[in-house]
């Protein structure tokens, strides 16, 4: 087979992420792809996984009209790299077949139209890098392909009654997963010709560009590329997701500022009103370079100064979230999670407790994990030492990590 592109980037493929489903058979409310898997929306997970495998290519997402809140939550977990290809989701329609049309005609619209176009269930976050390329070179090879795996059951056809009316033999079926790739022309006519003919429930694209008349090549799929719809099978993501990032590490921070002029400080990213500020070379926030230093630790990975050094003049008055969001990265592209982070402030003024939540929420928002993964505690230090006599505030922080 001929080398698919002049060079290791994927610019002429689009991946289309289907996740417009309502399906809420795993509970919880919320639609299964929007929903957690050890502190990650399932469908974030999903386009990490494309977005990784297919650098260069653009991922379009087909969504509920109702889900742009979800899916925006969504794309915060995101790194830079993998949000480069991501285009704005557009809305679906009633049905999968339905979805996918609209997804393909906004990427035939988009300007420039890709050679292959991959479809991709968005409940599927285990698509590994093997079977889209796979995907990729089968479809060019074929001009369609999809992935399908070994059946062992025994499968019956049944009537309306229940009887049984074939036993068709088990060497020759396959149960098709996705990626399913195309030549895009091919299955957006495809999809044309069967939404004209009134045709609108067919599950798979493949099933479209066989009614069309297309030959489907099918190449070996992956049982781990599960898609995930019931309670069950939401746990056993977690456990494999959480195996799979075995080494658990803590790191320490600990930081101080001195308190100087000014009328607010800087706590966790919140400004919190204050007869005084707290001087530094950034903003001065200490819990959040406490915390940003425990990452640090807990990755063996330097420490805030090193990757940030105050003679720079860049980070003369900066947001102290870049220091934070930098070290949440650096744990992202090493593959592992941020599992809890827990900071403590040690002042006697200003009242940290009435914004404890406030505090949380952002942090959360910063390292892209589950509120609930993130803890912040104050105390004074019984107006003993530096914090004691009101000189400055200092903040003690851990976090714990999961590699690979
Ligand atoms: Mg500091």
């Amino acid at each position: 087979m001929t080398e698919p592109f002049p060079d290791t980037s994927y610019q002429t493929v689009a991946v289309l992420i289907v996740a417009a489903g309502r399906g809420s058979r795993a509970g919880a409310g919320l639609p299964k792809q929007y929903r957690d898997v050890a502190g990650r929306p399932v469908l974030s997970m999903t386009i990490s996984a494309l977005a990784q495998a297919l650098p260069g290519a653009r991922l379009l997402t087909v969504i509920h009209p109702d889900d742009r809140d979800l899916f925006e939550g969504c794309r915060a977990h995101l790194s830079p790299a993998e949000s480069l290809g991501l285009l704005a989701p557009v809305a679906g329609g009633e049905s999968r077949q339905q979805s996918v049309l609209a997804g393909l005609e906004a990427l035939a619209a988009s300007g420039s139209v890709p050679e292959l176009v991959l479809i991709h269930d968005g409940a599927r976050p285990f698509v590994g890098s093997d079977m889209i390329q796979s995907a990729v070179s089968t479809a060019l090879e074929y001009g369609a392909a999809i992935p399908g795996t070994l059946v062992t059951d025994t499968i019956k056809e049944i009537n309306a009654t229940g009887r049984i009316i074939a036993t068709p033999a088990r060497e020759r079926l396959r149960a098709v997963q996705t990626p399913q790739a195309f030549r895009f022309d091919l299955i957006l006519r495809a999809h044309q010709k069967a939404a004209v003919a009134g045709i609108f429930d067919l599950t798979d694209d493949a099933a479209v560009a066989e009614w069309a008349g297309h030959d489907v090549h099918v190449f070996p799929g992956d049982p781990a590329n599960m898609k995930i719809t019931t309670p069950e099978d939401f746990q056993r993501a977690e456990q494999r997701l959480l195996g799979s990032l075995p080494d658990i590490r803590m790191g320490q921070g600990f930081d101080v500022h001195a308190f100087g002029p000014g009328e607010h400080v800087w706590l966790g990213g919140v400004m919190i009103p204050h007869n005084h500020g707290l001087v530094g070379h950034s903003d001065a926030d200490v819990l959040m370079h406490a915390i940003t230093d425990a990452i640090f630790g807990a990755l063996a990975d330097g420490d805030i100064g090193s990757h940030f050094p105050p003679s720079d003049p860049q980070w003369k008055g900066a947001a102290s979230d870049i220091f934070l969001l930098y070290a949440a990265e650096r744990v992202r592209a090493r593959g592992g999670m941020i599992a809890h982070v827990d900071g403590t402030i040690v002042c006697e003024r200003p009242k940290v407790g009435p914004h404890r939540d406030a505090i949380r929420a952002r942090l959360a928002e910063i390292l892209s994990i589950s509120i609930d993964r993130v803890a912040v505690k104050a105390t004074t230090s019984e107006q003993l030492g530096f914090t004691g006599r009101g000189e400055g505030i200092a903040a003690l922080a851990t976090a714990t990590i999961r590699l690979p």
